[in-house]
């Protein structure tokens, strides 16, 4: 079932109209459905049922506090790339013991909010990370829990953009260099090594390339076992793709059940960390015709949302499926989908199909729920978009739209 349905010729979130919604809290307008992004978590993390494992849901995809809260209460850890981002977390009722902390730039004052807190590891992605971790333990009196994030030299096969795994891209330790850092972890007073992890790239449309992954760990776990290293975690990242176009990526249940057999028989917990999958197609992004134009080789549809509020299409070139919210009949032409900002990057989709517009009319962008909003920014001084958390038949505002106000309050 799905929850951004059409009802009597005009689309609804769950219960509830999003042409109404947008008559009531304006656009560029965020919906999240609460329903789906149940549905998604407990598909994912029902998929890995027959073993130990935790699900920590990677918060840069949708940090708004609701998301948090509802994934919280369905038992989600968290995977945390900032001290904002733990801040959020911890706020929405995530027990630290649940959160991993990833990215290569951890500051001081970061991990040592992160070992206040308590959390379960930090994925480790340089030996001198792990010596400012082990300093700022030490002089905290703590014993840090610590992963190393191992590049296994993979190929995603997705856009370079979010290809993570491969030797010439920034992050994690070489396999090579991996063992060693494992060796002066062992030595380092403040460290206690405990687990393992990679994250090799972003919207994967096969399961192969983390089962390759995943050979390479489980091989290199041999080696760290023959260290007489203490290894119980092993964390396989995110990276799960989702359908924003003509994608079949695998259904969680089928990647579940292909890493569950790949694992039978290893005495390791399994975190993972989803979060387009969990939220990508859990949200869309209303916005209201302004104008539309034609020159002698283009028409164009101008839109009030842009790439401050939606950067994908921009960044990535990516496809973002883009429909009308009351279907008229009109026939289709071949248009692009442009914001008001003042970059020729600023588009939404190029070359597309769409129904003639008239001003006024509302778009549905689809697939927005994850690096929507929490890409947004406020370039062209451009108000941050509102977002709204839908649930049945009740809508709760999960995030105000900014003002004028509000977004010169840090300035003198
Ligand atoms: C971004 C990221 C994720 C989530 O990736 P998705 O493709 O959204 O599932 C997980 N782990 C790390 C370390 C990341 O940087």
């Amino acid at each position: 079932m799905h929850h951004f349905a059409m009802k009597n010729g005009s689309l609804f979130a769950e219960g509830l109209s999003v042409k109404e919604l947008a008559r009531e809290y304006g656009t560029p307008l965020y919906i999240y459905s609460a329903a789906t992004l149940k549905r998604h978590f407990q598909a994912f993390d029902s998929a890995f049922d027959s073993m130990e494992h935790l699900t920590c849901y990677s918060v840069k995809a949708n940090s708004n506090l609701a998301v948090l809260k509802l994934l919280a209460s369905l038992g989600a850890g968290m995977d945390i790339v900032s001290g904002g981002e733990l801040y959020r977390a911890l706020l929405a009722g995530v027990p630290a013991e649940r959160i991993v902390y990833s990215g290569v730039g951890k500051k001081a004052p970061e991990i040592a909010q992160a070992l206040s807190a308590g959390i379960l590891m930090f994925n480790v992605e340089s030996v001198q990370e792990l010596e400012r971790i082990n300093d700022v333990a030490k002089s905290m009196g703590k014993i840090a829990r610590v992963s190393f994030r191992i590049n296994p030299d993979v190929d995603p096969k997705t856009h370079p953009y979010i290809s993570t795994g491969m030797k010439k891209n920034k992050f994690g330790l070489t396999i090579e260099s991996a063992l060693d850092a494992y060796a002066l972890a062992r030595d380092l007073p403040a460290i206690k090594p405990v687990g393992m992890d990679c994250h090799i790239g972003s919207q994967l449309t096969t399961i192969e390339p983390f089962l390759e992954a995943l050979d390479k760990l489980l091989a290199f776990y041999e080696k760290l076992k023959a260290m007489n290293l203490d290894i119980r975690y092993l964390d396989l990242g995110g990276g799960l793709g989702i359908p924003y176009n003509e994608e079949e990526p695998p259904h969680p249940s089928a990647f579940g059940a292909a890493l569950t057999k790949a694992l039978s028989g290893v005495p390791l917990k399994v975190v993972l960390e989803p979060g387009r999958v969990i939220v990508g197609n859990a949200g869309i992004l209303v916005t209201e015709v302004q104008y539309t134009k034609q020159t002698p080789t283009k028409s164009f549809v101008i839109v009030d949302a842009a790439m401050n509020d939606l950067l994908r299409p921009s960044l990535y070139g990516s496809f973002h499926r883009i429909e009308e919210v009351a279907p008229k009949g009109r026939a289709p032409q071949d248009v692009d989908v442009v914001g008001p900002i003042c970059e020729s990057g600023d588009f939404l989709a190029k070359d597309r199909q769409l129904p003639e517009m008239l001003q006024g009319e509302l778009l549905a962008v689809y697939s927005a729920g994850a690096y929507g909003f929490t890409m947004s920014s406020n370039y062209n001084t451009r108000a941050k978009a509102a977002e709204i958390l839908v649930d049945g038949d009740t809508a709760i505002v999960a995030r105000r739209r900014e003002t004028y106000e509000s977004m010169v309050a840090h300035e003198i």
